[in-house]
């Protein structure tokens, strides 16, 4: 592994600008975001452009034979030392995860930990030819190749994981690759561009950064051969439209609205501590956060009480309180949508086990929410039936198998799902009903660069990571030999 010695040191608190054709580039224009903590706006970074995106679009077509041509472990050399090289600056990129997206410190110090292993372990990924028919006659194989200039359009929520989990699955099978981060969370994305800027070749990996006019120029681009989209469903659904024209390859990792179903055989003061953090991590703003609880109606009243406590232990606080485990949520705007889920309360009667609706507080700065469970809503409420993103969920009441499975399963969303009981059989017996991208029994987070991650349903097409991530970056060929006239 690298030290911070072995690489040129690299600015965290000025220059943000492009990275095209591994050189910084600044635009006319730019634009600033915003501390979720403080509600101050952070530096400046660059406002692209079509011209912006045509030089790096061309810059990675061009980049893309020669890069191609190399082998695998050639290419899985360069992933290697990129991460080494962003370890090298972590605690740079960690201050500025922190202050971008709004992450107290053990979320943020999680995710480059995550992401940085994630590059490691997914450079260690091979797609091997499939030898399907060998006889005297003739020979069948099927192959995966590159497909040229890939984008990945990333979310706010988790900037660096969810754009290194394209980035490196994208150039490991031969790709180019152009980052374009979400607006609310640019800051991240161009230092890692920065950082890959000393180690790829140029044109292999590059960032933009925008406002929301940006991604809609990379889905119309007729050179750019696939999008890797993570983000809203609705957003999704127009991102796939897009992409219809020039009949792009497309990955969709969408939303969810997990559903947890708890037996009643479980020890209850052991789960609650499990499922709390699994169902609040990021204040509720993970796609695979909890966020409906199915509890059996035996073990109700206990399992909420516990899991009430669980929840009042969280404390919110922004990026600078060392000892806060839930932060702001990210931007006024889902700051806005989220408290208009609060209001509901008041007005739908829901019961609330702890929280509530949030206090006017006078010249209080940052999004911040209370932590909040409602208590057995109706199944046609709102906050069962949409996907809040913010700290607040329901715990539901549950007695019959087949029933709950109809109600986590009645929902145009399917990211993820898990089952909790200590009958390991009976719990992957339901979890197999699921209809879900993930299930987990006795977990709701288990991830591995090894393993595929995606949706079915509105929450996603194909999925990231693994070997069917690798070959979500590939064009499927049948390649057929004749041996014999
Ligand atoms: P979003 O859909 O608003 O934006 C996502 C990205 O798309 C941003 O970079 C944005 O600038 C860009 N974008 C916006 N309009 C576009 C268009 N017309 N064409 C191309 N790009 C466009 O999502 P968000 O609010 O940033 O993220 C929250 C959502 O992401 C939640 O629904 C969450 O569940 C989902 N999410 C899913 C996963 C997953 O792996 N399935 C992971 C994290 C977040």
């Amino acid at each position: 592994m690298g030290s911070a010695a072995d690489f040129p040191k690299i600015d965290f608190t000025s220059n943000f600008q492009n990275i095209i054709n591994n050189a910084l580039s600044s635009t006319p224009e730019t634009r600033q975001a915003v501390d979720p903590s403080t509600e101050e706006l952070l530096y400046h970074v660059p406002l692209s452009k079509q011209a912006d995106v045509d030089k790096a679009v061309s810059v990675a077509k061009a980049a893309f034979p020669a890069w191609k041509a190399l082998s695998y472990d050639e290419r899985a050399g360069y992933l290697g030392r990129y991460a080494d090289a962003i370890e090298a600056n972590v605690s740079g990129l960690q201050e500025l995860l922190m202050k971008e997206a709004g992450k107290p410190v053990s979320n943020a110090a999680g995710e480059l930990q995550f992401a940085i292993a994630h590059v490691r372990e997914t450079a260690k990924l091979r797609i091997e030819d499939d030898l399907i028919e060998d006889t005297e006659e003739r020979r069948a194989t099927v192959r995966y190749l590159p497909m040229g200039v890939g984008v990945g359009i990333i979310p706010w929520n988790y900037p660096v994981l969810l754009g290194l989990g394209k980035l490196g699955p994208a150039v490991l099978a031969g790709n180019t690759f152009i980052w374009k981060p979400s607006p609310f969370s640019p800051y991240t994305a161009l230092k890692l561009g920065e950082i890959a800027a000393q180690i790829f070749p140029p044109g292999i990996v590059q960032v933009l950064s925008g406002d929301e006019s940006l991604g809609p120029l990379f889905t119309a681009h007729p050179d750019v051969a696939k999008i890797s989209f993570t983000g809203s469903s609705a957003t999704g659904k127009k991102v796939m439209q897009a992409c219809a024209s020039t009949l792009k390859r497309l990955t969709l990792e969408l939303g969810g609205n997990d559903a947890s179903i708890i037996y009643d055989d479980v020890d209850v003061a052991q789960v609650v501590q499990k499922i709390g953090p699994m169902a609040f991590m990021h204040s509720g703003q993970i796609c695979m956060d909890i966020k409906r609880l199915y509890v059996h109606e035996k073990i109700y009243d206990e399992f909420l009480a516990a899991f009430v406590q669980v929840v009042k232990s969280f404390k919110v606080g922004g990026g600078g309180d060392p000892e806060a485990f839930l932060g702001p949520v990210q931007n006024r705007m889902q700051f806005e949508k989220v408290k208009d889920l609060y209001s509901e309360i008041g007005k739908q009667k829901w019961q609330v086990a702890t929280g509530g609706e949030p206090v006017a507080c006078d010249g209080k700065k940052g999004f911040f929410l209370p932590p909040t469970i409602i208590d057995n809503p109706p199944d046609d409420s709102r906050i069962v039936v949409e996907e809040p993103f913010g700290p607040i969920m329901p715990v539901l009441k549950w007695s019959d198998e087949d029933e709950v499975v109809r109600r986590a399963n009645n929902t145009n969303m399917g990211l993820g799902a898990s089952v909790w009981s200590n009958d390991i059989e009976k719990a992957e017996r339901l979890a197999r009903r699921l209809e879900a991208g993930s299930t987990w029994v006795n977990s709701h987070f288990e991830l591995s660069p090894y393993v595929p991650f995606g949706g079915h349903k509105w929450s996603g097409v194909g999925m990231d990571w693994g070997i069917v991530g690798l070959k979500g970056w590939c064009n499927t060929q049948a390649s057929w030999v004749r041996k014999k006239f």
